[in-house]
């Protein structure tokens, strides 16, 4: 049995060196670098969709009164997000004069386009995990209320979060981003794949081999760097997470 399953796998292994694979650009926190806009602000999610990027990538926290808000830290300009009202959220403005996106205001920025993907990251709670399982209820309501489940897949650094939004949410992709499991790990999760560190692909190098012959998605953050980029696409990551999706959009065209 062991004997079938290896030829299987060195089977799929071939299979997938031999088709040409098309690496996906994700813009990371969306476009914003080279477009001078704040990142994870809705324009720079416009900016990625111009860019005709596969994804765009934004991060989600949860207000003190379970209101999910669209930005990296868990604080900004020094309001802790987590003990803070969405009440008084909605009166942070970013750089450009945005207010702070509320996860519903900005996946209804991101409707009605199928062009870009909304990856959409379920950040880690610092107060417990009960708090980040709710976070986790809350996104898959509000992506299934605002209508965007076909285009929206999942990312998150805490495994638990991972195997409960494929709970609620079987058909949604997952992908793992800490990078401590293997690629049987994640596949024995029934998780759809990984969004890894490039050191950590760069580490352990048969992983991505692995991940195909699984039929798992791979993943790549954040590569900002030509020579990375090109590691990658040499072999067959699927996708590149990236804060300059504009050089590897090019990268990709020679
Ligand atoms: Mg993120």
């Amino acid at each position: 049995m062991k004997t079938v399953a290896l030829v299987l796998m060195l089977f799929s292994f071939f299979i997938s060196m031999s088709q040409p694979v098309s690496t996906k650009v994700i813009a990371h926190r969306g476009a914003w670098k080279n477009t001078h806009v704040p990142e994870n602000s809705i324009a720079a999610l416009h900016h990625a969709i111009n860019l005709k990027c596969y994804g765009s990538e934004f991060d989600v926290h949860m207000s003190a009164d379970s209101v999910p808000f669209v930005l990296h830290d868990h604080s900004i300009q020094d309001i802790y997000i987590e003990k803070t009202t969405a009440a008084e959220l909605s009166k942070i403005k970013l750089s450009n004069g945005e207010a702070l996106p509320t996860l519903e205001s900005y996946l209804l920025a991101g409707k009605n386009q199928t062009q870009t993907r909304l990856i959409l990251e379920i950040k880690t709670s610092q107060v417990s995990k009960a708090r980040s399982l709710a976070l986790t209820k809350k996104c898959v309501e509000l992506v299934n209320k605002t209508g965007v489940a076909a285009i929206t897949d999942y990312i998150a650094f805490d495994f638990d979060v991972c195997l409960e939004v494929k709970k609620l949410a079987p058909k949604a992709h997952v992908q793992y981003l800490t990078g401590d499991k293997t690629p049987a790990q994640i596949e024995a999760a029934g998780l759809d794949g990984f969004d890894y560190h490039f050191s950590v692909l760069q580490k352990n190098e048969n992983w991505l081999a692995d991940a195909h012959a699984l039929k798992l998605s791979t993943n790549a953050w954040t590569v900002n760097d030509v020579a990375i980029m090109q590691w990658l696409i040499d072999r067959k990551v699927d996708m590149i997470t990236t804060n300059e999706p504009e050089k590897l959009i090019e990268l990709l065209k020679k």
